[in-house]
């Protein structure tokens, strides 16, 4: 394989967060075969793996989520939520949060997912040219519900105590049998950083925004959202959106579902946190391969955190784990690497490392598009080329060279 003569440059480090199983193994083996050969790659270093997460308390995965709001743009890893399951294999001192959540929370983030697309492997919704962004709001809702059981006879209210110690209430049900009870917040803070990370998303990709909720049945509470989207919308966005052509529009979430089936795609979808999680997995399963799902969480104030939208694929790694060469598709965390670099030389004014991620996600749909992919592809397969479902380490090896030639190009 013919290499180039020097390696491209880098100038601020990276946020590298490692992470769990067979993602943790995909991991390094993206680093030795497509990154380290070609990028003089400058990381800071975050070992994320549960066993770190366990040895430091977790202090590393607040760490982490520090440098990435220090240097700016960050790549992560699939990482384990832990379970009671976890807990016993990994014989933890606590069932660690998500890592996710926690880097989430910190930097008060929105998620972005959107699907790779190769010629080849079809949506299942044919009209579907280009790709749907799902922008998941993270935070609240039923993600930090309070919710109890309600005995036969009992009343639930809700009450809110003001500073000077006044309430209001409002009744929620008086229970004649027994039944249950949830209690939700959200805060402006939060749905305002929510909907500038959306309008900023949508005109550095260029693409229209749609939001969605359901506001005629929840009248307070989802039409509040709607409304700080509208009130940003006028006083901060709508010049920029206009002169680039693009449009935001809120529309009611049943109404946004029937046109997003029928749409070309080509447009970021903003959904609250609930309703984000399950569209986006729907999203997903529709454009083909959840292993071919990109995800980034963007910060109000523009730092970045690249990653899969899958987990650490547990049964493939078992199966690693007794010698077997598995054909986990690496699709996904490619493409959290080569955002990453890319947003890396776009802030830093490095075109050839912008050139780089180019070329590093051309090789690879390249790849899959000249038949050569991991399984899961190969099983969903329609394209002319017959399809060779290959080991991991053969898919990576046939992006390599393609990466190789282009780069010595
Ligand atoms: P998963 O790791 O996404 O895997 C679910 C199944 O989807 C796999 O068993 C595999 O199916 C298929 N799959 C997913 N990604 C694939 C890939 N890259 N290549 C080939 N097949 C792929 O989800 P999970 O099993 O629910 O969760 C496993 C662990 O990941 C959990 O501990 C969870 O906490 C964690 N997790 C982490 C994140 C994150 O860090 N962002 C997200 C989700 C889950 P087959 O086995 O049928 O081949
Ligand atoms: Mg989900």
């Amino acid at each position: 394989m013919e290499m180039p003569k020097t390696k491209i440059a880098m100038q601020t480090p990276l946020v590298e967060i490692d992470g769990d199983e067979m993602t943790r193994v995909l991991w390094s083996a993206i680093k030795e075969q497509l990154l380290l050969p070609f990028v003089d790659l400058k990381t800071e270093y975050y070992d994320l793996g549960l066993p770190k997460r366990d040895e430091t308390r977790d202090q590393v995965t607040v760490d982490a989520a520090e440098a990435i709001l220090r240097l700016g743009v960050g790549v992560k890893c699939a990482t384990i939520t832990p379970n009671a399951q976890r807990v016993e294999e990994y014989h933890l001192h606590e069932m660690w949060k998500s890592p996710n959540g926690t880097i989430r929370a910190m930097l008060d983030g929105t998620c972005f997912r959107a699907p790779i697309m190769v010629k080849g492997i079809s949506p299942v919704i044919p009209a579907w040219t280009t790709t749907i962004t799902v922008a998941r709001h993270a935070y609240g809702d039923i993600y930090k519900n309070t919710e109890m059981t309600a005995p036969e006879g009992s009343r639930a209210e809700v009450v809110i105590t003001a500073k000077d110690g006044t309430e209001k209430r409002a009744l929620i049900h008086d229970f004649k049998g027994s039944g249950i009870v949830q209690g939700i917040h959200n805060t402006d803070k939060s749905i305002e950083s929510f909907a500038h990370s959306c309008f900023r998303y949508a005109l550095d990709t260029h693409q229209d925004l749609w939001f969605a909720t359901k506001d005629t049945i929840s009248k307070v509470y989802d039409h509040h959202f709607k409304d700080i989207f509208q009130e940003i919308y006028d006083s901060v966005y709508k010049k920029d959106f206009e002169a680039a052509g693009l449009t935001y529009f809120y529309t009611l979430i049943d109404d946004a579902i029937a046109r997003v089936v029928r749409s070309k795609g080509g447009f970021v979808w903003a959904l609250k946190n609930y309703d984000g999680d399950v569209m986006s997995d729907m999203i997903a399963t529709a454009f083909g391969s959840l292993a071919m799902m990109t995800s980034v969480l963007v910060s109000p104030d523009g730092k970045y955190e690249y990653e899969a939208a899958h987990g650490t694929v547990t049964r493939h790694y078992y199966r690693y784990l007794k010698g077997e060469e598995t054909s986990t598709n690496p699709v996904a965390t490619i493409f959290a690497w080569s955002g990453a670099l890319r947003k890396r030389g776009e802030l830093d004014g490095l075109s050839d490392l912008m050139h780089f991620a180019d070329c590093l996600e051309k090789a690879t749909i390249a790849t899959i598009e000249d038949g050569i992919m991991t399984k899961d592809l190969s099983a969903l397969w329609t394209g002319e080329k017959p399809a060779q479902g290959v080991t991991s380490s053969v898919f990576l090896n046939a992006i390599a060279e393609r990466l190789s030639a282009m780069l010595s190009a």
